[in-house]
C-alpha cells in the first residue's frame, strides 16, 4: 500500500515580512460556533465565557474584539502588535485559516511593489479599505 503526500501549495506572499494587513482591514472577523468552541478549549474556558472575553456581536454574527494598534489603528485583539502574529494561531478562527485562499496576496504584492518601486526595504504603505453602498443614500 503507498501513502500519496498532498503537496502543499506554493503560495507567492511571506506573512513573517508582512505586517498583518489581513489582520487589520477587516474589522470583521467571523467566530463561528465550531471557532467559538475551538477558542474556548484554547483558553481552558466555557464557550460562554470565551464568547464574552474576546468576542462581541454583529447583527446576527459574532465577531472578534479588536485593539488599537500604532501602526495600522485598529486590529484584532489576538495580534501580537510586536512581532505581528497571531497568539491563537493554532485556535485561530476558520476565516483566518483560509485566508487569502489563492495563490496570492493582494496586500503583500502591494507591500512588495512599494518596497521594489521606493527602494526601501523596509518602507510599509498604509493600506486602507473602506466598503461604500453602490447605490446612493437616500
Ligand atoms: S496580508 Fe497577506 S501576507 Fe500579510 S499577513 Fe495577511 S495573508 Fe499574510
Ligand atoms: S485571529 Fe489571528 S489570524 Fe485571525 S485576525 Fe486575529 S490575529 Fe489575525
Amino acid at each position: 500500500m503507498t501513502t500519496t503526500l498532498k503537496a502543499k501549495p506554493r503560495v507567492s506572499y511571506d506573512c513573517s515580512k508582512c505586517p498583518a494587513y489581513c489582520c487589520s482591514i477587516y474589522e470583521r472577523v467571523e467566530v463561528k460556533p465550531r471557532d467559538m468552541r475551538r477558542l474556548a478549549r484554547h483558553f481552558g474556558l466555557t464557550v460562554e465565557e470565551a464568547a464574552q472575553r474576546f468576542t462581541k456581536r454583529y447583527g446576527t454574527e459574532r465577531i472578534l474584539r479588536r485593539q488599537t494598534d500604532p501602526l495600522l489603528g485598529r486590529v484584532c485583539r489576538f495580534l501580537d502588535l510586536t512581532t505581528r502574529g497571531c497568539t491563537i494561531y493554532e485556535a485561530r478562527p476558520e476565516v483566518c485559516r483560509d485566508y487569502p485562499g489563492r495563490p496570492r496576496c493582494s496586500y503583500y504584492d502591494v507591500l512588495q511593489f512599494e518596497r521594489e518601486t521606493q527602494g526601501e526595504p523596509d518602507v510599509m504603505p498604509l493600506v486602507q479599505i473602506t466598503f461604500r453602498s453602490r447605490t446612493p443614500a437616500g
